[in-house]
């Protein structure tokens, strides 16, 4: 057998670190051990079960072929009324594109946009997969470090600073995974006060955890601030997050109808379509009852509260109390420095983790992941006993530390 080489787009990325948690997790329990999983980025809920009883009714009703690249009409129009009624935009269906996630939404985007060289900004903390997905995707992450110091969120003078005539993209995430930061209305307005000056640069607005927002109302989205940049945003969302579908894998995005259809012409060569099935499935998440994803919301608030609350009481540990999804970001600059009870010195939030996981059986992500340290991401996805048990292992594995 010749030696395999990967292609250089392969090498030049890593393997997501949320999906490499989630399997040593699997691994741990494997073997027998008893881990406090706090990686979890999905909902601990189930589907809800009129989604399941569309999927099973499109079963049966023989809705099981390919459809067209853009979906069933059924989806086409819960995606639009839905879109309107979270940004007051009525979209045309030559807006559209869906896919199997937002995931890969997002990916397919890039491909249809960037050309070697081409910039991408990525605010950090940043969701793990986008500056592996530039770079698969032969551009450049230009990745501009945002602090707890200004609400871990892109700054207008860091936006202006980053843009090079370069630029395709500002990569935008509200709710943001890992901070939970979401950003305002006149925030999202400063931004698009310094994209006005750029009309080369495209946003894509990744508002996938848009339904869990703990505030008054509804997350701004940036189309709603910014109507005037609509032909240069792209909008993506899915049904993962807010319906508990992550299995169902369907998202969608609009925007601007080139774009779209450049992004659809890739689509109709990489999967023709998404399982006909999620969409029937994702059509009736959309349209039917809405009060699960407000109850979820309720449970999401209560954990955060008891997480927020609990990991603030630990010495050396800090945190914001998140506005939206359901992820905490823990600052650990007091654990660095620090040694184990072996002996061994904590250099870093990865090493902080590493001895969490060792000394208190709790997974966690390292904020290295999300391109800022010293930090580690919680979800509050999960059981309040867990998120109890967690903080409690997580204050006696810190108070074990000299
Ligand atoms: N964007 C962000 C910020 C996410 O956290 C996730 C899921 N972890 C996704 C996109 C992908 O979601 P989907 O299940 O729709 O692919």
């Amino acid at each position: 057998m010749p030696d395999y080489q990967p292609a250089s787009r392969v090498t030049r990325i890593k393997e997501s670190a949320s999906v490499q948690a989630a399997a040593r997790v699997r691994e741990l329990k494997a073997e027998g051990r008893s881990i406090i999983d706090l990686t979890v980025g999905e909902p601990d809920f189930d589907t809800p079960e009129h989604v399941k009883q569309a999927a099973v009714a499109a079963i049966a009703a023989g809705e099981t072929k390919y459809t067209s690249v853009t979906g069933t009409p059924q989806l086409r129009s819960a995606i639009l009324d839905h879109v309107e009624r979270r940004t007051g935009i009525r979209y045309s269906p030559s807006e559209i594109t869906i896919a199997g996630g937002a995931k890969q939404v997002i990916f397919t985007a890039l491909t249809a946009s960037l050309d070697e060289g081409d910039e991408v900004i990525v605010p950090a903390p940043y969701w793990v997969s986008y500056p592996d997905m530039v770079l698969a995707n032969e551009g450049t992450p230009v990745v501009v470090p945002c602090g707890d110091d200004v609400g871990f969120k892109l700054t207008p003078k860091a936006l202006a600073a980053a843009i090079t005539p370069a630029t395709k993209w500002l990569i935008l995430n509200t709710p943001s995974n890992p901070t939970g930061v979401v950003y305002s209305r006149s925030e999202l307005e400063a931004l698009a006060a310094v994209l006005a000056e750029h009309p080369q640069v495209y946003v894509l607005t990744d508002e996938i955890y848009d339904e869990i927002y703990f505030g008054e109302g509804q997350i701004t989205s940036l189309v709603a601030a910014a109507p005037q940049l609509r032909d240069r945003v792209l909008l993506v969302n899915g049904v993962s997050k807010a319906y508990a579908m992550t299995g169902w894998r369907l998202g969608y995005a609009v925007g601007p109808a080139p774009l779209v259809a450049s992004v659809n012409k890739l689509q109709s060569q990489i999967s023709s379509c998404p399982s006909s099935i999620s969409q029937a499935a994702a059509a009736a998440a959309l349209t039917g009852d809405q009060s699960f994803v407000a109850e979820c919301v309720e449970a999401y608030r209560e954990r955060r509260d008891a997480a927020v609350a609990g990991l603030n009481a630990v010495p050396g540990l800090s945190c914001r109390t998140p506005e939206g999804a359901f992820y905490a970001y823990v600052n650990c600059a007091g654990a660095v420095g620090k040694t184990t009870p072996d002996g061994a010195t904590i250099g870093n939030d990865q090493d902080f983790v590493l001895y969490l996981l060792d000394a208190a059986s709790v997974a966690v992500i390292p904020g290295s992941a999300y391109g800022l340290g010293p930090y580690f991401r919680i979800s509050f996805a999960t059981s309040l006993e867990t998120i109890n048990a967690g903080v409690e292992a997580i204050d006696k594995a810190i108070r074990a530390l000299s």
